[in-house]
């Protein structure tokens, strides 16, 4: 028997980067695993490719508050209850603060944050009743640091963080368990997205001279969701290969 076995797991922006490890990770310790993204197409696809039966896609914009409600029990209904929610959906509209639009400052706190609230508060009376949960939010180093160019995205992680230690003390006494991870620099679509400079400037700020991969932080999620963690919540933890210390 594999540690997850059974346990029902939503992961957000499962499709691709990060979310895809998480969600393989998942399945690989016996999770059923819930794969969300915008396009429920893909995330069907993105299910039939992980280990083992029982996963299945979803499509839903986090950022809308019914669709979350919607989509957990539209996963209720087609897996069963709620062990596991893993916030880890984003989006990047990176611009320096006099020239940030207000779409761009909307859609990164709409996304990054409010999404990953709408599906705790979604998932939050069940896990409660039932006396058992496991939340992850995957929130960023740039929550611990600031950066130029990336004041909604650090500020929307930033923000995640305090939810999450909030979330945490609440749900504490109903055995349900609420932790951040805060990944550094990780090889994704999204970072893929960087100048070659810019990459090459972020990795001489890594002590272990490589960037992350996205199993780096999938492991860590893994364990954070998993009987070995059982006495954690409330908890940051820094996949950065030691760039933030
Ligand atoms: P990515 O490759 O760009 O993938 C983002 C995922 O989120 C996709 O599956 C995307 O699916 C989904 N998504 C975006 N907007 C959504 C929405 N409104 N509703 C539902 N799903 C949505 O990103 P990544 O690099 O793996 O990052 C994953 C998480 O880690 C993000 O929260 C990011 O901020 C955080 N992070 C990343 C790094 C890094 O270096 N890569 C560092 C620190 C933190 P669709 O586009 O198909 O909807």
């Amino acid at each position: 028997m594999r540690e997850l076995d059974g346990r029902v797991a939503i992961v957000t922006g499962g499709t691709r980067g990060i979310g895809r490890a998480i969600a393989g990770e998942l399945a690989g310790g016996g999770a059923r695993v819930a794969v969300v993204a915008t396009a429920e197409e893909r995330a069907a696809t993105v299910a039939a490719e992980l280990e083992g039966d029982g996963h299945a896609g979803f499509g839903c914009d986090v950022s809308d508050p019914d669709a979350c409600r919607a989509l957990v029990a539209r996963v209720e209904e087609t897996l069963g209850a709620t062990a596991i929610l893993v916030n880890n959906a984003g989006i990047t509209r990176d611009n320096i603060l006099v020239r940030m639009k207000d779409e761009e400052w909307r859609a990164v706190l709409d996304t990054n944050l409010s999404g990953a609230f709408y599906l705790m508060r979604a998932v939050a009376r069940g896990m409660m009743k039932r006396r058992e949960g496991r939340i992850v939010n995957i929130s960023s180093v740039v929550a611990l640091t600031g950066n130029r160019g990336q004041s909604n995205y650090a500020a929307a992680k930033a923000a995640l963080i305090s939810l999450t230690k909030s979330v945490a003390q609440e749900l504490a006494s109903r055995g349900v368990l609420a932790n951040a991870v805060a990944p550094g620099f990780i090889e994704t679509d999204m970072t893929d997205a960087l100048p070659e400079d810019v990459r090459t400037a972020m990795l001489g700020r890594v002590p272990l001279g490589r960037l992350g991969a996205p199993e780096d932080v999938a492991r860590t999620v893994r364990f954070l969701v998993g009987p070995g963690a059982s006495y954690i919540t409330g908890q940051v933890v820094v996949v950065d290969g030691g760039m933030v210390m």
